[in-house]
């Protein structure tokens, strides 16, 4: 076999290989189908992997073609052993003829090996550390040539980022099963306490099911987001101006071309030449006249570059799926790539909103904050996700719009199609997509049965919220978009305990200057009529990024440059967002609130910023609040250890405990294999909660729990029991949290944080509030 010819068997293997990983599930079939594949292309009768356990020490034959099957999972060897032990203990290719004379030979009576006469192993390696051997045996003495040699050598370099790869997806999936279990069951006990209503239960099983993020039943079509391609929800735009749209694709067209430069030139150094030419193909199709005719055809004839795109990449997917040539087949997917590169380009401009034409269920893998700024909320009737947990920004923002959100619904996109039509119950957790006609009609009972209840609760809107025994508690609205202004207030918030103010800029091209801000803060304050306004500064950084200021790429964004930190390294930012905030506070009662402070140090570098806004407005002779209450969130522990001298240097504080929990239990709140870990009810979390009620009451300063347990009833009940009178949350929750403050009396409350801080562990405490919120009786 000629060099050539062995690369050539090589690579045709490997495109091969990549297929199969497609068809397999696992890391047994992609083993399995792996093993197949290469003994059928070199040729052999046996082709075996064999993968090393760290743990034990050893290497455990994983998969055999030519081997007997029964010695899959059980032969297994120290790395001192055998000829496949001596590949990974000397690291290196074992050719041998007639294997048995060699001293390193070891028989394996299970494998049936014995009747071959010529092994090659050569080891799998992840960087520098080996993790297997891929083996080939043939029966008939064979000296294996240097091009046999150097073929099964390229095999191995690819399969062992496939094997790497394969084993850690398998970890996923299964602690991703575990967690999902333990979430499955801590979802019972939360529903049981936060609805009435249940899904009608033999139609259960039938339904996809998640973890419920804001409650609620709505049925529609699906608006399938497709983040990887994205045309799915690209609809056609009326009213667009062919030149600016012709524009638009130039600038997206040389964007990818140089990303496709990139990537070929990154791939040729990393892995070879061959594998980096199918860039090449790729530019010779952004070159490629026909192709570029027609996209510019659909755009003069009055589509937007988007659609365009969509209508002609997919036309060309098609033709190429007609295709007799398996060749000219696959070249479909080179196609559905560069679809994909160039429109991500495309969308990623300036100002990209997501237009939906009609009301549906947003069903997407997983939702950026920026995503849910770019979409357009009217049309959003429900919320899917395969990814996401409840605390993830995005769901934040689901929930303060009000919008019944179902995260960690494994399959979602797989199983719904455009056409499909959906029935989104977030109370019991489950997704029905084409139910037949019997579980249509329920769930049409239950919707009504829903909007009684809201409107229920509407009765509560107006009420002030107080506990049964009298006892006055503050409830404010958490809000991000201007849009929740109106929201908060038809929930009958008592002004916002807390405005993320990063939300309104992810949808924009730019950082808004010192005006637009005013204007925009202005218009949120003057919504509340006289009820204060707590205004945060930027917090980006984290799961929270701007589409014109990225944070630097880090390895663990949420511990590095974000929030305050960001503001204090970019001051004329910051100070022009303070500036903005002071003008603000002519119009209304508005406070100023830092986050993630960890220490003095930065209250008093925050300060020395306000005093500099102040010196700016007082020169320029702009009207503004110059002595508004400045706070701090307490959400980093240091935070909690200094609480009494920051008590000291501010006028309120803001308890984030969506951040706090992260932090104090070392579990990313975005993260579904640390979910179990992310417990806001767990001890160390509730002797903090503990701390910072006595603190603040002992300072006299304020404090506002502002995280998302505080929806919650399990939560709430015991949160009241400890001191904590203000909250401020997604202002859907009012309503039902002032009516469930109607049932509770202050000395059940404190009875039972009381207990629960006595408790050890997460558990026993769910079980004592459980009780606690069963024993509770409805007022009258
Ligand atoms: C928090 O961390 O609890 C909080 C309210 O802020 P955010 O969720 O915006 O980080
Ligand atoms: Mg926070």
């Amino acid at each position: 076999m000629s060099r050539r010819a062995s690369e050539q068997l090589g690579i045709t293997t490997l495109e091969d290989i990549s297929t199969l990983i497609l068809q397999s599930h696992d890391l047994d079939e992609t083993l399995d189908n792996i093993v197949t594949l290469v003994a059928k292309r070199m040729r052999t009768e046996v082709c075996s992997i064999y993968l090393f356990e760290e743990e034990e020490q050893t290497l455990r034959l994983r998969a055999t073609r030519g081997l007997s099957r029964r010695a899959v999972g059980r032969v297994t060897m120290r790395t001192g052993e055998g000829l496949t032990g001596l590949a990974i203990e000397e690291r290196r290719v074992v050719a041998i003829q007639e294997p048995q004379s060699h001293p390193r030979y070891r028989y394996f009576k299970e494998t049936g090996e014995e009747r071959f006469h010529s092994f090659l192993g050569i080891p799998l390696f992840d960087r520098k550390t080996p993790i297997g051997v891929i083996v080939i045996q043939t029966k008939e003495p064979r000296s294996f040539r240097p091009d046999e040699i150097s073929a099964l050598s390229t095999i191995a370099f690819q399969i062992s980022s496939i094997v790497v790869n394969a084993r850690l997806l398998d970890s996923i999936r299964l602690k991703e099963e575990e967690s999902s279990r333990f979430a499955r069951e801590l979802e019972k006990t939360r529903q049981s306490m936060l609805s009435r209503e249940a899904a009608p239960a033999e139609t259960r099983e039938a339904a996809l099911r998640g973890t419920v993020a804001y409650p609620g039943v709505v049925s529609g079509p699906p608006h399938l987001l497709d983040e990887q391609l994205g045309f799915a929800d690209i609809l056609d735009e009326e009213a667009v101006r062919p030149e600016e749209e012709l524009q638009r694709l130039e600038g997206a067209l040389e964007k990818t071309r140089i990303q496709t430069l990139f990537l070929e030139k990154r791939v040729a150094e990393r892995l070879s030449q061959e594998d980096a030419a199918i860039f090449h193909t790729h530019l010779m199709i952004l070159e490629d006249r026909g192709f570029l005719e027609r996209l510019r055809r659909e755009i003069e004839s009055g589509h937007s570059a988007p659609y365009a795109l969509k209508k002609v990449v997919g036309e060309y997917i098609e033709v190429f799926q007609r295709m007799e040539d398996a060749y000219l087949r696959e070249r479909a997917a080179d196609m559905e790539d560069i679809g994909r590169r160039l429109l991500a380009n495309l969308v990623g401009q300036e100002n990209h909103i997501l237009h939906l034409r009609y009301p549906g269920i947003l069903v997407a893998r997983e939702l950026l904050p920026s995503d849910m700024a770019a979409l357009d909320h009217e049309q959003i009737l429900g919320i899917v996700t395969e990814a996401g947990e409840r605390n993830s920004h995005a769901v934040i923002m689901a929930k303060s719009l009000g919008i019944p959100a179902l995260v960690g619904v494994k399959g979602a996109f797989k199983s719904i199609a455009p056409e499909d039509s959906l029935i989104l119950d977030a109370n019991s957790g489950s997704l029905y997509v084409n139910p037949p006609p019997r579980i249509v009609e329920e769930y049409r009972r239950l919707e009504e049965d829903c909007s009684r209840e809201l409107h229920r609760l509407e009765e509560f809107r107006d009420l002030p919220a107080v506990t049964r025994d009298g006892e006055r508690i503050v409830l404010r609205a958490n809000i991000g978009l201007v849009s929740d202004v109106d929201i908060a207030r038809r929930n009958g918030a008592e002004g916002v305990g807390l405005y993320r103010t990063e939300f309104p800029y992810m949808a924009r091209g730019q950082f808004p200057d010192r005006d637009d801000q005013y204007q925009l803060y202005r218009k949120v304050v003057e919504g509340f009529a006289g009820q204060p306004v707590t205004i945060r500064t930027l917090d980006i950084g984290g799961d929270k990024a701007l589409p014109y200021f990225s944070p630097p790429k880090e390895d663990n964004p949420f511990m590095g440059w974000r929030s305050v930190r960001v503001s204090l390294d970019n001051p004329d930012i910051f100070r022009t967002q303070i500036e903005a905030i002071l003008m603000a506070g002519m119009h209304g009662p508005v406070k100023l609130l830092f986050p993630m402070i960890s220490g003095l140090d930065e209250v008093r570098a925050c300060r020395k910023v306000v005093a500099e806004a102040c010196e700016n407005l007082r020169r320029d002779g702009i009207p503004f609040a110059g002595s508004i209450p400045v706070g701090v969130m307490i959400e980093v522990p240091a935070a909690v250890h200094m609480a009494e001298q920051l008590a000291a240097e501010v006028d309120f504080f803001a308890l984030g405990t969506n951040d706090l929990v992260q932090y104090l239990l070392a579990a990313d709140r975005n993260n579904p294999l640390v979910k179990k870990y992310y417990d806001p009810l767990h001890p160390a979390v509730l002797r903090v909660l503990q701390d910072m009620a006595k603190v603040t009451t002992l300072h006299g300063k304020g404090l506002c729990l502002c995280g998302e347990m505080a929806s919650d009833p399990m939560n709430f009940l015991l949160l009241i029991g400890m001191g904590i009178r203000e909250f401020s949350m997604p202002a859907p929750f009012i309503p039902r949290t002032k009516a469930f403050l109607r049932n509770l009396d202050l000395k059940t409350a404190r009875k039972a944080a009381r207990e629960a801080l006595l408790l050890t562990d997460s558990a026993a405490i769910r079980t004592l509030l459980g009780k606690a919120l069963a024993k509770l009786e409805p007022a009258n």
